[in-house]
């Protein structure tokens, strides 16, 4: 049965990356699917965080979850660690990954920086947790950003081998379903998963770097627009984003080579739900300094009413802790029904 699963980690601001190229495609999906969407805390741990920080960081993003309109009594918000069958599975998946594959992360790459030695083992086995996070409730579908395709890649890749590895033994216990691999009809436990990469602005770049995706752990605040920032905040960081010189052009394809200009575009697009073209169609042949203005006032309207909802929702840390704790406690029952199969299908004797 087709499940969506997605999460964000507790690590800073929220920007506009996380809301168009995610949160906003998980409040479209709760229509359609049964949905999981975790705070993944034990993700936030692979670099250093202050513990009081960190506390109200998952609060943060639980927050976002529900002001973006997420219904926690439909679908299940909840943080990562308080389902202890993530970092079970995440190690049964460290023994399945192949250290050739996790050499091959960019992710990693660009977060351990110039000293990989001096970078934590979390850090590089990041990605079988990721798989963990996602096959522990056996979700078809996650809806990520761009930048993260890789990792839902290495996700197939350690559901196939797993599938693979124990295809005798599941056929014997008979806990797998069929399922397309090519053109072969093959019976897995995990599903081969598929992200949903959605919209006009899959990644979002920073606002000083077109080159780099905007992040939450960019030390630079104004290489971001944050869904905490006030209007004039916003304002003032579309006015400061690098740019060149030139008009817009009158075709999208005349925005190659202006990653800058591109990104403002696609984030006007992605604001405003309609194509990159239809934006060039109404901006072609205008200045920044008129394009700018009509995106800071198109930015402060979609963010405005999340921003506020954010705070009603922080100002309450209790409801949504309990909020966090019933969300664990469905998805720990989802997790400990797949995992009690995982145990028996690797001989881990626990009968
Ligand atoms: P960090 O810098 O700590 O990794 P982040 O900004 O990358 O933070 P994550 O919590 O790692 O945020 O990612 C949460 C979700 O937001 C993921 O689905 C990710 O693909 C998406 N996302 C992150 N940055 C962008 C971006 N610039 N554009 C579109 N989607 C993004
Ligand atoms: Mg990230």
């Amino acid at each position: 049965e087709p499940r969506v699963f997605s999460g964000v980690q507790p690590t800073g601001n929220l920007h506009l990356g996380n809301y168009l190229g995610a949160i906003k495609q998980f409040v479209k999906l709760q229509d359609s699917f049964p949905c999981l969407y975790c705070v993944v805390d034990l993700h936030a741990i692979t670099v250093p965080q202050n513990p009081v920080e960190l506390e109200n960081a998952i609060r943060d993003i639980a927050a976002a979850y529900l002001a973006a309109g997420i219904d926690p009594k439909k679908h299940i918000i909840f943080n990562q660690s308080r389902v202890r069958q993530h970092t079970e599975l995440a190690w049964i998946f460290n023994c399945i990954a192949r250290m050739g594959w996790l050499n091959r992360m960019t992710q990693f790459k660009e977060k351990a920086g110039k000293d990989r030695e001096a970078a934590s083992v979390g850090l590089f086995a990041y990605p079988s947790l990721m798989a963990a996070d996602i096959l522990l409730y056996r979700a078809t579908h996650v809806p990520v950003g761009d930048d993260q395709k890789q990792h839902i890649e290495l996700t197939r890749d350690i559901a196939q081998k797993f599938n693979n590895d124990y295809s005798d033994r599941i056929a014997e216990l008979g806990v797998g379903v069929e399922m397309k691999v090519g053109d072969e009809t093959v019976n897995g436990f995990f599903p081969l998963t598929e992200p949903l990469i959605g919209g006009e602005a899959p990644r979002i770049m920073s606002l000083r770097d077109g080159t780099k995706k905007m992040s939450k752990s960019d030390p630079s605040d104004l290489s971001r627009i944050a869904l905490k920032d006030d209007a004039d905040t916003i304002a003032k960081k579309i006015r400061k984003a690098k740019t060149d010189t030139e008009p817009l052009p009158d075709t999208v394809e005349a925005l190659a080579g202006r990653p800058e200009a591109e990104n403002l575009v696609s984030i006007y697009a992605a604001l405003s739900g309609t194509t990159r073209s239809r934006v060039i169609e109404e901006f072609a042949g205008k200045q920044f300094s008129v394009f700018k203005p009509a995106l800071a006032d198109l930015a402060v309207e979609q963010i405005a009413p999340i921003t506020a909802e954010m705070r009603r929702y922080s100002s309450d840390p209790g409801h949504i802790d309990a909020i966090l704790r019933d969300g664990g406690e469905r998805a720990s029952e989802i997790a400990e029904k797949n995992m009690v199969h995982v145990r028996d299908i690797m001989g881990l004797l626990n009968r």
